[in-house]
């Protein structure tokens, strides 16, 4: 009988580990391929999550939203900062609107499809009005704006003009953790031409290096 119990105990101990081993490798290998395909420190930020053309989207990348008053949604994480942006260069006489922020994969698929109907329409091929309408359109999986951490930022042009944003924008988002993600002279980099409205948030650490260096953040992550 006390042979069985132990044979028993040792059955049931040997079921037990064994779970917890199978959900340990489960759960690891989730990690890895679900979020970073490197072990890089700087790609465990997830404030420095590269994407563009030739680095997607992590695969089943999971965020938090936060809805703007205007309906458009940004990562949670960054809107106490993007707020202190606003308010602050509101009490400059600047007035910022966020004009598109958070866009589902779908979305940008719509948007890519409408930009290659309109070049359709216009009488190029679907061969070339794809490749036309990637000079304009982020392919989706590569858009930055598929993280929640990308930002248009524009003026509410009853009050500002566009110029006066970008310009403030410029001198002073890099303090509240965001960059010009494309700067001018940067294509050949980024592979996006110049954006003055398209802001990333990286942090304010990084922020401030890649504002004072005057580099790309492909350029900070070498
Ligand atoms: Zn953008």
């Amino acid at each position: 009988m006390k042979r069985k119990m132990i044979l028993l105990f040792f059955f049931v101990s040997v079921m037990i580990t064994g779970t917890f081993v199978i959900n340990k490798c489960r759960a690891e290998k989730k990690i890895s391929v679900s979020v970073w395909d490197t072990e890089d420190d700087t790609q465990n930020d997830w404030r420095l999550i590269l994407v563009n053309d030739s680095h997607a989207v992590p695969k089943n990348y999971q965020l938090e939203l936060t809805q703007l008053s205007n309906g458009i949604c940004v990562d949670s994480r960054i809107y106490p900062d993007l707020q202190q942006m606003f308010d602050d260069a509101r009490s400059e006489g600047i007035y910022p609107i966020v004009g598109e922020g958070y866009r589902t994969h779908e979305e940008q698929q719509n948007i890519m499809q409408n930009k290659i109907d309109s070049f359709i329409s216009e009488g190029y091929s679907e061969k070339e009005a794809k490749k036309l309408a990637q000079d304009w359109v982020a392919e989706p999986g590569k858009s930055e704006h598929e993280l929640g951490l990308a930002l248009d930022i524009n003026a509410d042009t009853s009050l500002s003009s566009d110029e006066e944003v970008y310009s403030w924008l410029a001198e002073n988002a890099y303090k509240y953790g965001f960059i010009l993600r494309y700067p001018q002279n940067g294509e050949h980099i980024t592979g996006i031409d110049y954006e003055p409205w398209h802001y990333r948030y990286v942090g304010t650490e990084a922020a401030l290096e890649i504002y004072t260096k005057q580099i790309t953040l492909e350029e900070y992550l070498c």
